[in-house]
């Protein structure tokens, strides 16, 4: 069993000289302050899909276990490097098959009928398509040339015994099963899913549920990061809304702190009158306000409430959903136990025109068409609509940028993230 660490109590300080952070720094620091939070526990492999690995795994045994053959045919002793021209061997009785084992030898000269997956017998090392010979039943001719090994799977041309298969901090996926199942795994020591509480902020909101007074919106990001932080692999549990008064705000982080691993929040981050989120944290727990260069967003706030580590995102969905693709998910899959994970881009023809002004890195939400990046018509930070259409985000990096179309732009579809 892995420990989990406690994070220093001071994790998410800045170190000195830095007011606004540029992104690729803010990637850089939480990969670097971050730990995993989770016990490691043992799963059978049936249970371990999702699940990220607290050790590093070998393979039991080769696969294919034994050399085979890929086809439905003939085997043969391959005597010379490649057969051609015409080509006579004597049939021998009998059969090998997927799971049935020829258990004598095949002498030179020989033939011996053999289906595909079938443990190749000792003495044959090459088989010929059953399509591609003649035969009486005594004897079977074909035609050359043919390559000594053809058609064959040799032990371990897969797998090796002893292999590493997969390295400590990797999320196992549906088709690393197969891989495990072959190379002999049971059982795996994986990370205890991470509990992540989903809390929404403002006097403003209420549940979908109720219907809405005048001064009254819909709470939009709460359902959308719930569904979408279950779908990154995390335990989620809904802390519902919480007004803004630093009485029920702190009642609901000392819940959050006994019953969740890490809490991700949003509004009220900035430094309004009603933004006790950041207020509380700073006079009681420990807050740092990450200014980051980054649109849509700017303030995120990190801090610790009694050891709980806090993600606290703006409040406008577009930037609450961006922020937690961008910057909290990775941070969860840290404290998951996984290793930091950059989203792969893709470099695109824009099928937009778009000048961007220097400061900030910028997020647009984007589709491809037709091979080519479009984007959504308006940059509103409310827009949930916006954020249905699109199929990704297009990540402008440079500090200032005139995009015309047909200019390459870095595309990430969201399935990256
Ligand atoms: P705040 O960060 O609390 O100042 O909120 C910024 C904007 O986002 C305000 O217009 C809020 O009403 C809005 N907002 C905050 N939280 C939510 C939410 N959960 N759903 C929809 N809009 C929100
Ligand atoms: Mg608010």
């Amino acid at each position: 069993m892995i420990d989990a660490p406690d994070l220093r109590d001071d994790c998410f300080a800045l170190p000195p000289g830095f007011d606004w952070i540029p992104v690729p720094k803010v990637f850089e620091l939480l990969e670097s302050i971050l730990d995993v939070r989770v016990r490691a526990l043992s799963r059978p492999l049936a249970d371990a899909c999702g699940n990220v690995l607290a050790e590093q795994i070998f393979a039991k045994c080769c696969n294919p276990p034994h050399s085979n053959s890929a086809i439905d045919g003939y085997g043969f002793a391959g005597f010379q490097s490649e057969y051609s021209g015409s080509i006579r061997l004597k049939l021998l009785k009998g059969r090998a098959a997927a799971g049935h084992p020829f258990k004598r030898q095949v002498p030179n000269g020989y033939a011996l009928r053999v289906l595909t997956g079938a443990i190749l017998p000792e003495g044959v090392d090459t088989v010929v398509l059953q399509e591609e010979v003649n035969t009486n039943g005594d004897e079977l001719a074909f035609r050359g040339p043919l390559k000594t090994g053809k058609n064959t799977r040799l032990a371990g041309e897969d797998i090796k015994i002893g292999q590493l298969l997969f390295d400590k901090g990797h999320t196992l996926s549906p088709p690393d099963l197969a891989v495990l199942a072959a190379g002999g795994v049971r059982k795996l020591s994986v990370f205890a899913p991470l509990k992540v509480g989903i809390l929404s902020t403002g006097d403003e909101l209420i549940n979908s549920d109720e219907d809405a007074q005048k001064g009254q919106i819909y709470d939009a990001n709460r359902q959308m990061l719930l569904a979408q932080l279950k779908r990154a692999g995390f335990q989620t549990i809904d802390l519902g809304i919480v007004k803004d008064s630093p009485e029920n705000i702190r009642g609901m982080l000392d819940k959050a702190a006994q019953n969740c691993h890490a809490l991700v929040t949003t509004g009220g981050v900035s430094s309004g009158d009603e933004d006790h989120m950041s207020a509380l944290l700073s006079s009681e727990g420990r807050l740092q306000i990450w200014r980051i260069a980054v649109k849509p967003g700017r303030p995120m706030a990190m801090g610790l409430w009694k050891g709980l580590p806090i993600f606290g995102l703006p409040g406008n969905p577009v930037a609450a959903f961006v922020c937690a693709l961008v910057f909290a998910q990775p941070a969860l899959r840290v404290l998951a136990g996984g290793t930091w994970y950059r989203p792969k881009g893709y470099m695109v023809p824009a099928a937009f025109s778009k000048s961007k002004k220097p400061g900030r890195h910028e997020y647009l939400r984007a589709r491809l068409t037709d091979g080519k990046a479009e984007v959504f018509d308006s940059e509103g930070s409310g827009r949930t609509l916006g954020l249905t259409w699109a199929r990704g985000l297009v990540e402008l990096q440079k500090p200032e940028q005139s995009i015309r179309p047909g200019d390459l732009v870095r595309y990430i579809p969201f399935s990256e993230f």
